[in-house]
């Protein structure tokens, strides 16, 4: 039974009703599914909701139908997202896992594990005890193989999953493995099964090439029910009567888990291949059908590979793969999981002092430019971080090796920078914690010395040169010459420019390289702001008290989708501020509505019109709660 309670319900109540429903026979599972709270209680075979149903705190209770009931999405609405050290795995991320069939040598598995990190591969496979269908097959190196796993693994950060084929070995490999693998062949071995849920390690399980979708979901319900909460679910190949595959990839079953369950599913497109040519292909169409990730099989030299030479991809393969998948990943709208920096770069994320450190921000540009100036908005103290692209500042909050990232995200005379919209989806795992409004100001700047009059050639961003078009016209003689950054004009001035040159930026560039000031707020119009958001690690907090939220979602295709949804906000006297569509990269002529909210001091407002959203629309997501 599904007992949903009542939004705001106190933890002495909470704890009272899981003890009558334990005193009733049942074993609870509290879950926090999305906004609302939900205790599952696993019991009796026939249920009877009724003594539940009128218990002060609960809101209503739901018969699960399927025999699954902790795997089962009617328990849990929200994707299960399974952390594996840093790695996530599960809702809108796609994590790589990669290595050789076998491990095979010490200087085998550290070669695959140099090169999987360097592809972008996110985790290190490799068995150790190998369960193939004969008895003279390479066995594998035993627990010799795990160690050489681990350390392959730890040499480039990437946590390691290997199979448990048998409970002789078990926890001796749980000590040296993050994630137990379940092989296809053990998928019904239910004495592994319940010895690995107990066991608190994560599992990936694979389906048995005999085994419906419904036989892998109960095979999890054994991992779950014996406690384990960190399953991942693994499509491998079934057996068919095809036999010019090895196995019949069934990328049906993708869909099909995820409607039925709250479980990450990833795909092993390896396993299932005669012939590497066919991994590929299968990958990118395994993603495409909605896997949270793929399980490849790469070897450095596959030709001499000691088990599944044939379908085991080169190295030059896999990284074409992986740049592949970058490129889907966008259309899709999912996120390509990374390895972060490095483990002490990722504590640089959380103070350990408790705040008093001074926080990097990465910033796109160089010193001087107006994010950077908006740092200084932001946080009393912050040492910014230059970055070339957009992309690279999203990187390197995620990775850790800046605590937050300044972003512009609209201007308002020229509008949205939709790219950063764009990333904010691409990267789930961030979010924005505030905003400010920066006042644009257009400086004309020159070397020391010089005055206006020794100018004969300006150059700027193209935005700096289009905005003070009019002080521009009255030098109609001045060569005019596009620059990719204001701030990296200025830079470029100091460095090697004239006298007679001169840069459009703001005086703190001026400032920066040392360079002077001849005209002040030379813009067209003066009311030239541009918004910009400062980002962070999605489990950060608001800088302070939230007074904004910023979502998007789509609707589905029928008449009226939209102002349904429109008609939420009011519902819950939600101040829009903002409503602007984007076509969908991919997908012409279907929209993303990017909708900001003020909020009041109660946040409950936005929960319950979010909760009502996510029924009403084709995809919802929150890009952040913050204070503006
Ligand atoms: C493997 O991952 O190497 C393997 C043997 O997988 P499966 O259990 O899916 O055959
Ligand atoms: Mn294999």
């Amino acid at each position: 039974m599904v007992i949903v309670l009542n939004a705001g319900v106190s933890a002495s109540r909470q704890a009272a009703i899981r003890r009558e429903i334990k005193q009733r026979g049942y074993t609870v599972r509290q879950i926090e599914d999305g906004e609302r709270t939900v205790l599952g209680a696993i019991g009796p075979a026939v249920a009877d909701p009724r003594p539940f149903e009128s218990m002060d705190g609960v809101d209503q209770v739901l018969r699960i139908s399927k025999p699954f009931k902790l795997a089962s999405r009617e328990l849990q609405r929200a994707d299960t997202v399974v952390s594996v050290g840093p790695i996530r795995i599960g809702g809108q991320r796609i994590a790589v896992i990669a290595g050789p069939s076998s491990v095979e040598s010490r200087e085998q598995i550290l070669e695959c594990a140099a090169l999987v990190a360097e592809s972008g591969g996110v985790m290190l496979r490799g068995a150790a005890f190998t369960p193939y269908g004969s008895p003279y097959a390479f066995p594998g190196l035993g627990m010799a193989g795990l160690r050489h796993l681990r350390e392959a693994g730890d040499r480039h950060a990437l946590p390691v999953v290997s199979e448990a084929a048998s409970l002789d070995h078990l926890d001796e490999l749980a000590e040296l493995v993050d994630v137990i693998q379940i092989g296809a062949r053990n998928m019904q071995n239910f004495d592994l099964l319940r010895r690995v849920g107990g066991m608190g390690t994560p599992v990936l399980l694979k389906r048995g090439v005999g085994a419906t979708v419904h036989d892998l979901l109960m095979s999890a319900e054994y991992l779950l029910a014996n406690g384990s909460d960190a399953v991942i679910l693994c499509e491998r190949g079934i057996r068919t009567f095809e036999t010019g595959t090895r196995h019949t990839l069934d990328l049906s079953a993708v869909p099909a888990v995820q409607a039925l369950s709250h479980l990450p599913i990833v795909v092993d497109p390896s396993q299932g291949a005669a012939d590497r040519a066919t991994v590929p292909p299968m990958g990118l169409a395994a993603l495409a059908a909605g896997a949270q990730g793929l399980i490849v099989e790469v070897h450095p030299d596959p030709k001499r590979a000691l088990s599944d030479g044939p379908q085991s991809l080169y190295p030059s393969q896999f990284e074409k793969l992986m740049r592949d998948i970058d490129s889907l990943a966008g259309v899709l709208g999912m996120e390509v999981a990374r390895l972060p920096l490095g483990a002490a770069k990722a504590a640089a994320r959380r103070p350990a002092d408790g705040g008093t450190e001074v926080p990097k921000v990465a910033f796109q540009g160089e010193m001087g430019a107006n994010s950077e100036i908006a740092i200084r908005r932001f946080l009393e103290r912050a040492e910014p971080v230059p970055c070339r692209e957009f992309r690279d500042v999203f990187e390197a909050v995620l990775s850790g090796a800046s605590r937050y990232g300044a972003l512009p995200v609209e201007n308002s005379l020229t509008g949205t920078i939709h790219q950063n919209f764009e990333l904010l989806l691409q990267f789930p795992d961030l979010t924005i914690v505030a905003e400010r409004n920066i006042r644009i100001v257009h400086n004309l700047i020159g070397r020391p010395g010089a005055t206006i009059d020794d100018i004969t050639r300006v150059y700027s961003h193209p935005q700096g040169l289009a905005q003070c078009r009019r002080f521009l016209s009255e030098h109609a003689g001045w060569q005019k010459v596009s620059f990719y950054d204001t701030a990296g004009a200025v830079a470029h001035l100091a460095r090697e420019g004239r006298r007679s040159d001169a840069t459009i930026a703001s005086e703190e560039a001026a400032r920066t390289y040392g360079m002077r000031v001849l005209r002040q707020g030379i813009e067209d119009n003066p009311q030239n702001y541009t918004r910009f958001l400062l980002i962070a690690a999605d489990d950060h907090p608001p800088l302070a008290p939230a007074d904004k939220a910023s979502l998007v979602f789509s609707t589905t295709d029928r008449p009226g989708a939209l102002s349904e949804c429109l008609t939420v906000f009011a519902a819950h006297d939600l101040n829009m501020t903002k409503l602007e569509s984007r076509p969908i990269p991919g997908r012409p002529w279907e929209y993303r509505f990017y909708v900001d909210v003020a909020l009041g001091p109660d946040l409950q407002a936005l929960h319950d019109a979010e909760a009502e959203l996510q029924e009403l629309t084709a995809s919802y997501r929150i890009l952040g709660v913050y204070s503006s």
